[in-house]
């Protein structure tokens, strides 16, 4: 019951968003995610460096997911290529983007996936907090939860997420400034990921800190150790 009542919350703003698929479309966060959302944007926590293993981890199992799928489908695993997750910064954009070859979102996978279905993480977190009455400010709760995608708006106020569901010819692209609201967009071809899915953070004025290589691999080594897939650390000159 909680899953359709979530999802009746998640009314696309635009009418026509169920029958052009090809539109853009602007949707509201389900309720607990826009909580967690509107705790990430105006709080200071002192874990904000996990944003980076909660990423790492989705294009991990991302490219789990596909590996599964490729067992059963010899076209797929010809596209796949070897396993590579791709973390590149731009001091000049102030960006910093991590791009994997995984199995990559639909739409519907992304209205999903990234603003309609709360974490059990997530809930967690929430409830939590209210236990100790939002006293904790979420410290080390954030770390514990493993709060997930949502915790890069710690670090960001602006994200994009480009992606192809692997095998589809469409792809698209969800933006967000985490205030409530994400669009969706068809992409084309030419700016699209070939397979999976890349996630760019506008990084906020508080988060110099993570345009630096030296910072990132310290990141990596601290939380993202036990991550199996090669991971790259490039520098993008404007
Ligand atoms: P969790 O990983 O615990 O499910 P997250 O908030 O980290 O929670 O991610 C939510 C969902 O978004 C994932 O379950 C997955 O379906 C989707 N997702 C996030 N990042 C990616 C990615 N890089 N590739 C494919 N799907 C992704
Ligand atoms: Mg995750």
């Amino acid at each position: 019951a909680a899953g359709a009542d979530r999802k009746a919350e998640t009314t696309p703003v635009n009418d026509h968003a169920e029958t052009q698929t090809t539109e853009r479309s602007d949707y509201g966060f389900q309720a607990d995610v826009a909580r967690l959302l509107e705790l990430m944007t105006h709080s200071v926590y002192s874990e904000r460096d996990i944003f980076l293993r909660e990423l790492v981890s989705n294009s991990a199992d991302a490219i789990e997911k596909l590996r599964f799928e490729t067992v059963a489908n010899e076209g797929l695993a010809a596209q796949a290529g070897a396993p590579l997750v791709t973390i590149a910064l731009d001091k000049e954009a102030r960006t910093l983007s991590v791009a994997d070859n995984g199995v990559g979102m639909s739409r519907e996978d992304l209205v999903a996936a990234l603003g309609t279905i709360a974490s059990s993480g997530t809930r967690a977190f929430l409830d939590d907090l209210e236990a100790k009455g939002g006293a904790d400010k979420g410290g080390s709760l954030i770390g514990r939860f493993g709060i997930g995608f949502y915790s890069a708006f710690m670090v960001a106020d602006r994200i994009e997420v480009a992606t192809r569901r692997a095998g589809a010819s469409e792809a698209f692209l969800w933006t967000s400034e985490g205030k409530g609201s994400f669009q969706i967009a068809p992409l084309a071809t030419e700016d699209a990921p070939a397979v999976g899915t890349k996630v760019t953070l506008h990084l906020n004025a508080e988060s110099d800190e993570f345009l630096e290589p030296y910072r990132i691999e310290q990141i990596l080594r601290e939380h993202s150790g036990a991550i199996a897939i090669p991971i790259d650390l490039v520098e993008e000159k404007g």
